[in-house]
């Protein structure tokens, strides 16, 4: 990167008209420029500069609040733009503002009895969020796919009972729309982390995103991922670790720890760890979830059923309403132990 690659960022106390002013300044100079958003920021990247005056206040505009050093795929993400982190507004939770938020809830949703039951439960204790997915992207054909939009009014029905927002995946670029009105926030599931045409749809619904790293996904591939969100001028991006496919078979994938350390300290996006499907396992999902917080995760997205055994999809990984009880209090301890505190609406 040289200094001649450049970020000029313009905080929420600059209007879009004098944002506008410095594009046109920079584009009558014959640099080609473009403006960017990022929640009530204006980020106009420069590059090929090297006229300290042309990029010296114009009189009749506001200076840029502050000049960031470019450099990478992605930009967008890169915490020198926001030192502070991004909190992203689920609802009535938020991930991002230092405290451990945990969603929690089915795999799949599958049934009335289930889904609310379940709901009840990781409401009773204390996650600040619900997920189940209702569009299964599954190995195998022959697998359980999902109740599809059916299973949305289970979700809204769980919402209703339980206060608790939802995020669901989203698997098809024509299913976005139909979504956007009813969900909380998206998740992106692993294999779809570079769909990129899914990712600018929805992108530009502007809602809340879990986006899951692919397995076979690099840090950097995942922060480029997120790009396509954040290009879209949605900033209300989670990256999600969610396991990597590595040698070692003891386990489902393998949690990539360095990755969310990673990301810490090269984005601005929360980070939330999946536990359940990295592990595959129930009783690898606590020793995974307390080492997740303490690399700095933000937040935990956990499966959780009434009835494991019965679950049809991931029936292997759920944790029992008991262990979950259980987890929730280890983690509260835990968490303090960090100076931080669980979440609670
Ligand atoms: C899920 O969270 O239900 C899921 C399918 O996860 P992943 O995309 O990480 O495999
Ligand atoms: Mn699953």
């Amino acid at each position: 990167m040289t200094d001649q690659d450049l970020l000029l960022v313009f905080d929420d106390t600059v209007t879009r008209a004098d944002v506008d002013g410095w594009l046109r300044h920079l584009r009558a100079a014959g640099t080609p420029a473009r403006v960017y958003r990022l929640g009530g920021s204006h980020v106009l990247p420069v590059s090929g500069v090297d006229s300290a005056e042309l990029l010296a206040a114009v009189p009749s505009l506001p200076p840029p609040t502050r000049r960031v050093p470019r450099g990478g795929a992605a930009w967008l993400a890169c915490r020198q733009l926001r030192p502070g982190g991004t909190e992203v507004t689920l609802g009535p939770a938020t991930i991002g503002d230092g405290s451990v938020a945990v969603i929690a809830g089915p795999c799949a949703v599958e049934t009335p009895e289930q889904m609310t039951a379940t709901a009840a439960l990781v409401a009773e204790h204390g996650a600040v969020a619900l997920r189940g997915g209702v569009f299964k992207p599954r190995t195998s054909p022959h697998s359980f796919q999902g109740l599809g939009f059916g299973g949305l009014d289970l979700l809204v029905e769980a919402r209703k009972r339980t206060g608790l927002p939802f995020v669901t995946e989203v698997v098809d670029v024509e299913h976005v729309k139909r979504l956007a009105d009813v969900v909380d926030g998206f998740q992106i599931g692993a294999r779809n982390m570079q769909n990129f045409a899914l990712l600018s749809a929805v992108g530009q619904t502007g809602l809340p995103v879990v986006l899951k790293r692919g397995f076979g996904c690099t840090v950097e591939e995942t922060l480029a991922a997120g790009e396509y969100l954040l290009f879209e001028g949605n900033d209300q991006v989670v990256l999600c670790e969610r396991g990597i496919r590595t040698f070692e078979p003891s386990a489902r994938f393998t949690l990539d720890l360095t990755a969310v350390a990673l990301w810490k300290q090269r984005t601005h996006l929360p980070v939330i760890v999946d536990p359940s499907h990295s592990g595959g396992r129930p009783e690898l999902v606590e020793p995974l979830s307390l080492a997740a917080i303490a690399a700095g995760a933000d937040a935990l997205l956990i499966d959780v059923h009434v009835q494991p055994e019965q679950a049809l999809c991931d029936a292997d990984q759920a944790l029992r309403p008991d262990q979950f009880a259980g987890l929730m209090t280890r983690l509260a301890g835990a968490a303090a132990g960090l100076g931080r505190s669980l979440q609670t609406l």
